[in-house]
């Protein structure tokens, strides 16, 4: 890395400050935001630099709500651009809107979630302002050189690789939800707001969204955020006995899901896997029945404050990141445990 560090070019020297792209929709913030807000502010005390929030939506009660939020959760400035245009997510405006606003002001580090819109978005704005983007980043660091060190996991998770942006800027990350913790809200916080407009005309924007609907089926956003998570894996040995599963979870009021090949098996669908293909979840407990621990499970579920594993194998690999472990039948504890808790 030494060696391919080249002196910034002189045109990149006066960006600084570190900015996150606070992701709204439909009038609700994404908490992936506020997680990266959190980090964010880290990040801009190190640099010794201003934390700047970026809000964009319509003309709306709630967009103004999320300007407020910003300065709860650590922003020093927040810029807001209200329109008609940006009411739902279109490639498009928002692309001009958050390249325009980064070629006007310049921030040294520009963060997004790793959600649907935070990859789409980064990844057009990365590639029009010509600059690195770090996707799926699961850890953010200022190097000694004041460079952000952006780092992820690859070749399926038995590596962790470190992606610096040397010579542009600004240099660009997105970051999965939940690998941040929620941050502490101080709402006697107040900031800056600097009103920007959108140059885009509805005319001059070919996507039209024609109708709105929900999604209303899927789990995974209730999942990545849930406080109790139950989770089964092959040690269930069929579709049937994850019954035990979401019935533990329902009783201790919390979601389930699963690992990998139960979701290959088709026993249960693709948004209830955890794990690095999967989603990664921070509950207060884990309780994961018949699972491996295999590395790429793991680091879905290392941020988890309490993590109970059962499993027949005592040298199973959860058991060495597990807190708590039982080396039994998942089939016998798991109906056990909800019956105890039931009757409490
Ligand atoms: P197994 O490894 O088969 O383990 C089953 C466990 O159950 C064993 O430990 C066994 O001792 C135990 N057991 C058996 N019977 C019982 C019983 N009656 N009671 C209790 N315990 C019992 N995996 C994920 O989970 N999430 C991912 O996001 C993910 N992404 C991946 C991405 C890539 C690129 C690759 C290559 C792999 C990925 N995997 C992922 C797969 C991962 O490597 C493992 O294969 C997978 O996690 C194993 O699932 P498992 O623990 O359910 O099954």
């Amino acid at each position: 890395r030494a060696s391919m560090k080249k002196e910034l070019p002189e045109r990149f020297k006066d960006y600084k400050n570190v900015w996150v792209v606070v992701e709204i929709e439909r009038g609700r913030v994404h908490p992936v935001s506020w997680e990266l807000m959190g980090e964010g502010r880290k990040l801009a005390d190190r640099l010794g630099v201003q934390l700047c929030a970026v809000v964009l939506g319509p003309k709306a009660a709630s967009t103004k709500a999320a300007v407020k939020q910003t300065y709860h959760y650590g922003a020093d400035v927040c810029y807001i651009c209200e329109d008609a245009a940006l009411t739902d997510y279109r490639n498009a405006p928002y692309t001009e809107i958050l390249t325009d606003l980064v070629n006007k002001h310049k921030p040294e580090i520009l963060l997004l979630g790793a959600t649907p819109l935070g990859r789409d978005l980064a990844g057009s704005v990365a590639t029009t302002l010509g600059t690195g983007l770090t996707a799926d980043s699961t850890e953010l660091r200022i190097d000694d050189d004041n460079s952000l060190a952006a780092t992820r996991p690859t070749f399926g998770g038995t590596l962790l690789c470190t992606i610096y942006t040397l010579n542009f800027r600004p240099q660009m990350a997105t970051v999965r939800p939940r690998v941040f913790a929620m941050p502490e809200a101080d709402t006697t916080r107040a900031g800056r707001m600097v009103w920007e407009s959108l140059r885009m005309k509805e005319e001059d924007i070919v996507t039209k969204i024609l109708e709105f609907v929900a999604d209303n089926t899927s789990s995974e956003a209730n999942l990545a955020y849930a406080d109790i998570v139950v989770a089964g894996g092959m040690g269930l040995q069929n579709e049937a006995n994850f019954r035990h599963v979401k019935r533990l979870a329902q009783v201790l009021g919390g979601d389930y899901g699963c690992s990998r090949p139960v979701v290959q098996k088709g026993w249960l669908p693709a948004e209830r896997q955890i794990g690095q293909t999967g989603n990664t979840i921070r509950p207060r407990l884990y309780i994961a029945a018949g699972i491996s621990g295999a590395i790429q499970h793991r680091v879905g579920v290392e941020g988890a404050d309490l993590i109970v594993a059962i499993n027949t194998d005592p040298d199973a690999k959860i058991f060495e990141f597990a807190h708590l472990g039982v080396v039994a039948d998942a089939l016998t504890v798991l109906p056990a445990l909800s019956d105890a808790f039931a009757r409490r």
